[in-house]
């Protein structure tokens, strides 16, 4: 029935999709011509993660998010730390509904009983997919004095971003490279890395936002110094070059996973050089996974 295919604007795969047809994310679907987010409140990870887990290094150091992650993602990185929620659809993943107000609610229990607890998470899978479950949660989370973090590969168009910036307290964004070929090797649409980068520069320009970006160094793939001086550059340049003072940039070790479970961890010492490089630009500075 062509009158009822549609595309979907959440990134910029634009999925073109058939009345019923599943998005290449797996998380939204048309349903009589209009694409929903079919994963909206379906949760397959709750946990309660240090801030520093994000990893978010200078954002409320000492305190707890409550960690909510759904399935599904619109990129398929083989190097997938998150493979089994992130490629997932409702069928092959367990899963619960879990509304905004009971999130929130949860959250605020968690909070009542430790003040460390300073909000909500949206993480382990992509939660862009499903921005409007961000959005929802976080319009009551403020509303409860909590805090919302989004942990994204940051590919959306921008007009998601925009909906959700002035929501987000903080945020850290995967740049998994500065070349539309990482990109390319990492099932991402035409537009991708454009996209991923409008996503940082619009949360660096969110007066509340706080942003912290991560880099997971694959070796043959985007370990050159050449590679992450670019990236380190650019996040220094953000706000006419307050970006070197006010973004934290995380390079972080890859363990072999999913397509690439045989692939031998980076090197600590490649993991610490590059580090190094990324100082030249930037001011904070942290490897992970070390
Ligand atoms: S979010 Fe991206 S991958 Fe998912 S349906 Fe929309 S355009 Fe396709």
């Amino acid at each position: 029935m062509s009158g009822s295919t549609a595309t979907c604007a959440v990134c910029p795969r634009n999925c073109r999709l058939a009345s019923g047809a599943l998005g290449a994310c797996r998380a939204r679907r048309n349903v009589g011509g209009a694409v929903v987010p079919e994963a909206y409140g379906r949760v397959t990870s709750l946990a309660l993660d240090p801030v520093e887990k994000k990893p978010l290094t200078r954002w409320r150091p000492g305190g707890y998010v409550v960690s909510a992650g759904s399935y599904g993602c619109n990129l398929a990185c083989p190097f997938c730390q998150n493979h089994r929620i992130s490629q997932a659809g409702e069928r092959n993943v367990g899963w619960r509904e879990l509304s905004p107000e009971r999130l929130v609610g949860l959250t605020a229990e968690a909070a009542a009983r430790d003040p460390r607890v300073v909000g909500i998470a949206h993480t382990y899978n992509e939660p862009l997919v499903t921005w409007e479950y961000v959005r929802d949660t976080a319009l009551l989370a403020r509303e409860r004095g909590l805090a919302t973090v989004l942990v994204s590969n940051g590919c959306a168009e921008q007009g998601v971003i925009e909906q959700l910036a002035s929501l987000v307290d903080a945020a850290n964004i995967d740049l998994k490279g500065f070349s539309p070929a990482l990109y390319d090797a990492c099932g991402a649409p035409p537009g991708a890395l454009d996209a991923v980068r409008a996503a940082i520069e619009r949360l660096f320009a969110e007066p509340g936002c706080h942003l912290e970006v991560t880099t997971l160094v694959v070796p043959g793939m985007n370990d050159s110094e050449e590679e992450v001086e670019a990236m380190a550059a650019w996040l220094a340049s953000l706000g006419g070059g307050r970006g070197a003072e006010r973004i934290t940039y995380h390079v972080t070790r890859f363990f072999g996973r999913w397509r690439m479970a045989d692939a031998a961890p980076t090197p600590v010492s490649v993991v610490r050089r590059l580090a190094d490089v990324a100082r030249r630009h930037l001011v904070h500075v942290r490897v992970g996974n070390c």
